[in-house]
């Protein structure tokens, strides 16, 4: 068990309860805690305000007491599935919050691009991967990502994510989900608008997002691949790319 002694977490924001958007959890209620700093810098980020280190004023460093306090409170004390993102979450230490969440009864998702490994993800219940493809323009270090994998061992459910723009991407998603064959796959269309971080009212081009959903769907169709599953950002069609919902 991890001593929650000391431990501070550069977190830039907790909110909820809402739902998970996408992906493995995608329709579950949750809290968010989401944290500052990422290692990757992806073309069409979409939470900028947790990854640019312009915004690291808005960051504040937190005692896993205080964070466990504003998951209670937002939760209403009842456990529930807390979604630990970023930024990349897996820079921070958060081996003692999810020790403290499970002494309660909450259960934690964790969702990384799978570059950095740590060994308290074997003690999450959910690992979302979600490996970059060449849209993102980043490149994949699929040693540091099986790192992840092995860190993870047989604890948490795992799943794969990837983000489609083209058929660049679409061809890299493949590639993972040969290369990880075991592993559930969530292909899901690309947000072309990253929000400016202050603005509540950021518009979405949710046209061009459900064209892109459709073309995806034909595109698994076509190819007969038959066990991977296609999902829209639910949280897009419903609020756009407002923050903290
Ligand atoms: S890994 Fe995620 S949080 Fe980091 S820059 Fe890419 S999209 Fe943004």
């Amino acid at each position: 068990m991890s001593s929650t002694k000391e431990t501070s977490i550069r977190i830039s924001e907790i909110f909820g309860p809402t739902i998970q958007g996408e992906g493995l959890l995608i329709g579950v209620p949750t809290v968010f805690v989401r944290t500052g700093g990422c290692d990757y810098r992806c073309s069409w980020c979409d939470t900028l305000h947790a990854v640019d280190s312009q915004y690291r004023d808005d960051w504040k460093p937190m005692s896993v007491d205080a964070i466990w306090r504003d998951v209670t409170a937002l939760s209403g004390g009842t456990p529930l599935t807390v979604s630990l993102s970023g930024g990349n979450p897996a820079i921070q230490p958060l081996g003692a919050l999810i020790d403290r969440g499970h002494d309660a009864g909450y259960r934690f998702a964790l969702e990384t691009q799978g570059s950095i490994a740590k060994a308290w993800f074997a003690d999450l219940d959910y690992l979302v991967l979600s490996p970059k493809p060449p849209s993102s323009g980043m490149q994949t270090d699929w040693q540091a990502f099986e790192s992840c994998l092995a860190a993870a061992r047989k604890g948490p459910q795992i799943a794969l994510k990837v983000v489609i723009f083209d058929d660049a991407d679409y061809a890299y998603a493949k590639d993972a989900a040969t290369r990880f064959p075991d592993l559930p796959i969530y292909l899901q269309p690309g947000n072309h608008t990253p929000p400016p971080p202050d603005d509540d009212d950021a518009v979405v081009d949710i046209d061009g997002v459900m064209d892109r959903m459709l073309w995806l769907v034909d595109k698994v169709s076509s190819d007969r691949w038959f066990d991977v599953r296609v999902l829209p950002q639910l949280h897009v069609l419903l609020w756009g790319n407002k923050r903290g919902v």
